[in-house]
């Protein structure tokens, strides 16, 4: 079927002009769809100074971008974004709205779904528009254990986010139109303004090649976790609850909500190895588990198992590694 009048709209994140990748990988999935079976895909470019880069944006996808600029927009903020995107689909009705499930992405989207009364499918990991018209999105559940076929049947725009990094970005295409849209942002309006912007340094540690994972189990107290690390030359990521309670960044959560790891060597100290949480291993080489319980389900998941105490083995085994 052509669906000659339908529009994908796709959410373009960028921050201070430079284009989040992952909003290039659900334009050219965007794209892939309607070469198949019909329609414009439309980015959605907001930012300072941008326009320049919209052109290029057809080379991975869209037909069209649409670009609104103003000096607050330089980076994400909700209100002003949700307040112009939101303006946009009314005026101009798009029958699909798709953004790249950053956390950005999901913010807008949540608001826009609600704003319009819409279903919003979350964190897709394949999609399609069907025969009828409607969007088809497989979203993973219960950690990766399940994946639900889902179909948006009402409202207007169809929305998803995608997961981030399953599809790929392609530079197959020409360049894009642009449309320069005028807004005037009422600043005075806005009930959050960025006060002052503190730059942390983050480790991508699903590049990581050898990572030691704390779970609760440590109590919270990461200073052995640390230490072997530093012993190996790994990174450090954590479980769920202890992104919860603060003890570490919640970009080094692994898990389903979190981080996925690709690498050689886990070792994983005191995690007991719920659904959610090993999701995020599934593609590490080889791990290697302590636990105090004989029994523990991220058995099933390891290669090596090592029962006992984690407080009595790490310092053991940093020792015997050390030298
Ligand atoms: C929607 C949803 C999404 C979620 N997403 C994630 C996610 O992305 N990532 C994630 O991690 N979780 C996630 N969770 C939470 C998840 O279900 C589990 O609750 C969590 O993973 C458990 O963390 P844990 O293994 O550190 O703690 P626990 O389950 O409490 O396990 C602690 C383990 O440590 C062992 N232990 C205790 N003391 C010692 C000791 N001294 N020495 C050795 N071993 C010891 C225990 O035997 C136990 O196996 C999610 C939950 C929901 C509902």
């Amino acid at each position: 079927m052509v669906l000659a009048e339908r529009s994908i709209w796709v959410f373009i994140e960028q921050e201070y002009g430079v284009i989040e990748e992952s909003s290039l990988e659900v334009l050219s999935k965007a794209r892939e769809i309607t070469d198949k079976s019909g329609g414009l895909v439309t980015g959605i470019l907001l930012g300072w100074n941008i326009r320049d880069k919209a052109r290029e944006l057809g080379r991975y996808g869209a037909h069209k971008v649409i670009v609104v600029e103003d000096k607050i927009l330089e980076t994400y903020l909700s209100e002003p974004y949700a307040d112009i995107v939101g303006w946009l689909i009314e005026e101009r009705k798009p029958d699909y709205f798709l953004a790249s499930a950053t956390r950005n992405g999901r913010d807008l989207a949540g608001r826009l779904a609600v704003r319009f009364k819409t279903g919003l499918q979350a964190h897709v990991i394949e999609l399609d528009i069907n025969e009828d018209g409607l969007l088809v999105g497989h979203v993973p559940g219960f950690g990766g254990n399940i994946v639900a076929v889902v179909k948006n049947i009402k409202g207007k725009p169809q929305m998803a986010t995608v997961a981030i990094g399953v599809f790929t970005p392609k530079k197959l295409w020409s360049e894009a139109e642009v449309e320069v849209v005028d807004y005037k942002v009422e600043v005075e309006r806005l009930n959050m303004r960025i006060i002052e912007r503190v730059k942390r340094e983050v480790v991508d540690i699903s590049k990581s090649k050898r990572v030691v994972v704390a779970g609760m189990g440590t109590g919270g107290d990461l200073e052995l976790v640390r230490k072997l690390s530093e012993t190996i030359a790994a990174d450090i990521g954590v479980t769920r609850p202890l992104a919860d309670i603060g003890v570490a960044p919640r970009d080094i959560q692994i898990g389903s909500t979190g981080v996925s790891l690709n690498a050689d060597l886990a070792i994983i100290v005191g995690a007991s190895g719920a659904p959610h949480f090993v999701s995020g291993i599934r593609n590490v080489k080889t791990v290697i588990s302590i636990n105090k319980d004989p029994e523990a389900p991220i058995k099933e998941f390891s290669d090596y198992y090592i029962i006992g105490d984690l407080f009595e083995i790490l310092p053991r085994l940093i020792e015997k590694l050390k030298r």
